[in-house]
């Protein structure tokens, strides 16, 4: 019956990440021990402060439909947020909430792209935004980047990508899968090429912008030639650990946002109302509430440095945010461990899972076949177990 399924459906492939934790939890329910590298996902409970809100929304009786947009009174907290960590002024009209900042994309990609318009994606990116750039119909171009520049692509990688179909490039910092994080004067660089092409838009996904081990994030409409055809990204899925709850949202120029609320309109209504009244709470708290989850992350990032040192063949940048490592793992690819033979990352990451009962991904997934993408969001005592099994399989004594 595949065939009367549409072209459209046909052609999107499987989130590779969540096939992955798919495979992991069915190996786990037939009682296999495995470790789970391969999602997402803070493992912290979302705080009590922000659980309390949504406790006495439902209280308070916030069940109905939402407006499209979301709440005025949330609305007007992300700006005061963007206004307060990122320098950004965006007035109420200009935001868009939505249900997970995946949602947000998909908006944004939809309301903006023509079949045949190309989307530049600086590689490694996280798996949805080509999936989601193809179900727009246009065509993504990947600009390649590794570890040997701290996968970050160059002005010049950029201007030679580009050609009059361009419409979009996505920038994500702290990146998912490779924690790189860009500084103000790599993205002022980027913005100074970007300048000469004005039918090109840029998606700023920020997602990840507490979860930083270095400078604070910089927000690329701060550029202010930028802040016109930039669209800000961002959600509160992983700096409260509030995956489920799926609220994502957009600061951008007010034509952009009605046409988000729009498409939004069409298939989904407004953001759930539970998880919308506590996000206001969440958003307008101190961000020092949420640095115990970030100095904990650090913790975990130097120690699966560490761990990664020790086993033979594989390097791996030093993430800057999010909380992957995104090791190069080539130095496998074409040998034959205990009977089971490598060709490339995907191979390697099913060999990991088979072999070590570790769950990872691969960087084929995310425009970087080298690689695959560990998450370190996990317990100290789950990672050094991890790195355990896998020096064991790949370097048996
Ligand atoms: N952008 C990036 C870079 C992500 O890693 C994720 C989640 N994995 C998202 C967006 C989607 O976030 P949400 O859960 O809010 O839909």
């Amino acid at each position: 019956m595949q065939d009367h399924l549409s072209v459209r459906i046909n052609n999107l492939p499987v989130s590779q990440t969540l096939a992955m934790a798919a495979k992991a939890r069915e190996l786990k329910d037939k009682g296999k021990d495995i470790i789970s590298l391969s999602l997402g996902e803070p493992d912290f409970n979302t705080p009590d402060f922000i659980k309390e809100a949504a406790k006495q929304a439902i209280d308070d009786n916030y069940n109905s439909y939402t407006p499209v947009n979301g709440y005025l009174e949330l609305r007007e907290a992300i700006c005061r947020k963007f206004k307060r960590d990122n320098g950004l002024t965006y007035d109420q009209s200009q935001i868009v909430v939505s249900t997970g900042a995946k949602q947000s994309i998909a908006n944004v990609a939809m309301v903006l792209l023509n079949p045949g318009d190309e989307v530049l994606l600086p590689a490694p990116y996280w798996v949805s935004y080509s999936a989601i750039a193809t179900l727009a119909e246009a065509t993504y171009i990947e600009i390649p980047s590794t570890i040997a520049t701290d996968f970050k692509i160059t002005p010049e990688q950029l201007e030679a990508a580009i050609t009059p179909k361009t419409k979009m490039v996505f920038f994500n910092s702290p990146n998912n899968p490779s924690g790189t994080v860009y500084t103000e004067s790599e993205f002022r660089a980027l913005a100074k090429v970007l300048e000469k092409y004005p039918h090109i838009y840029v998606l700023s996904d920020e997602i990840y912008e507490h979860i930083n081990y270095g400078e604070p994030n910089f927000s690329f409409a701060a550029i202010e030639s930028m802040y016109d055809r930039t669209i800000t990204v961002n959600g509160v899925a992983k700096a409260f650990a509030m995956t489920g709850w799926r609220i994502g949202y957009i600061g951008a120029p007010a034509w952009i946002a009605k046409a988000c609320t729009k498409m939004q309109g069409q298939i989904t209504s407004g953001a759930n109302c539970i998880a919308q009244r506590a996000t206001i709470t969440a958003l307008d708290a101190p961000v020092s509430n949420i640095q115990f989850m970030v100095d904990e992350f650090y913790q975990r990032r130097n120690l699966v440095l560490n761990l990664i040192k020790d086993i033979k063949g594989i390097t791996a940048n030093e993430p800057k945010g999010a909380f992957y490592v995104f090791p190069d793992v080539s130095y496998y690819f074409g040998k034959t461990i205990d009977g089971y033979p490598i060709h490339n990352a995907s191979d390697f990451s099913l060999f990991l899972l088979e072999k070590a009962n570790v769950a990872t991904v691969t960087g084929d997934a995310f425009g970087a076949p080298n690689n695959i993408r560990l998450s370190y969001a996990a317990s100290t005592e789950e990672l050094t177990e991890a790195f355990k099994r896998i020096k064991e399989v790949l370097m048996p004594v």
